[in-house]
């Protein structure tokens, strides 16, 4: 067996928002009869690598916690790594202000944080001008300058708000300064996965469902990448995308995935 590890998207890969997709909990069980070790690679940031594999668990997807990379974990790695300490200020959720400070980090309030020696952008549902200008304050004054990923927008019931990418556009349009990406696809997020699964490029797959985050992600690895139709990728998106974002292959679901890598095993 050439392919010895896998890595997987989670939104729009093996669930969309809060529905397991067709064919996923089966092409899962699939592949780890077969052998294979998976890795679940996501931009999540407002939960816990726990929280995710209960809350998988929970609609019926088999993922333990040491499976999931998630971006909001590897911000607070990296962060804590290179500024250990800091004062930091975080736009995003309580749970990942929790989990910087327990990285030994000092948090700051939106009070404080224009002093911030450090800023980090995530996924924040409660986000104001307050918090914008205290990022763009400190983002100003020189402080270092992170965004988890670089998602445009957060797909609610109803609606989509702006994500951590659209939040990120406006501090650095603001302060004229540029964020540093530490999710998907980030030399950040590719020493992760390198570190999780401990495999030579060529025997990685990446599966996703978007381009310029999956396919990007497993370009930067050197493993071969798959683009699923079910999530955000359209036909009409794919026809535009640039050709440093096309995928090997392009699959409908996770439900196909067995089956090719069967196929692409007896050739490799
Ligand atoms: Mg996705």
């Amino acid at each position: 067996m050439a392919i010895r590890g896998i890595i997987l998207d989670i939104d729009g890969t093996v669930v969309l928002e809060d529905r397991v997709l067709d064919g996923a909990p089966e092409a899962l069980t699939t592949l780890r009869e077969l052998g294979y070790r998976l890795v679940f690679c996501t931009q999540q940031n407002q939960y816990s690598d726990r929280t995710l594999s209960e809350r998988l668990r929970a609609v019926g997807l088999n993922v333990s916690e040491r499976e999931i990379v998630s971006a909001g974990t590897v911000a607070v790695n990296a962060i804590a790594e290179k500024h250990p300490g800091s004062q930091v200020y975080v736009v995003g959720s309580d749970s990942l202000r929790d989990r910087m400070a327990r990285s030994g980090m000092k948090v700051l309030s939106d009070r404080q944080g224009e002093r911030a020696e450090v800023v980090l952008v995530a996924t924040d549902y409660d986000v104001n001008q307050t918090r914008l200008s205290a990022a763009v304050e400190a983002v100003s004054r020189g402080a270092a300058f992170y965004v988890t990923n670089l998602d445009r927008g957060e797909p609610m019931k109803d609606r989509i708000i702006p994500g951590p990418g659209s939040l990120a556009v406006a501090i650095a349009y603001t302060a004229q300064r540029r964020p540093t990406v530490l999710g998907k696809p980030s030399p950040t997020m590719v020493s992760a996965v390198q570190d999780r699964l401990n495999l030579p490029a060529s025997a990685m797959v990446v599966v996703g469902d978007q381009p310029a985050q999956d396919v990007k992600l497993g370009r930067m690895l050197g493993a071969i990448t798959v683009l699923l139709m079910s999530g955000v990728t359209t036909e009409d998106s794919l026809k535009r995308t640039s050709s440093s974002y096309l995928p090997d292959i392009v699959l409908p679901s996770v439900r196909e995935v067995p089956d090719w890598l069967d196929q692409l095993e007896r050739q490799l």
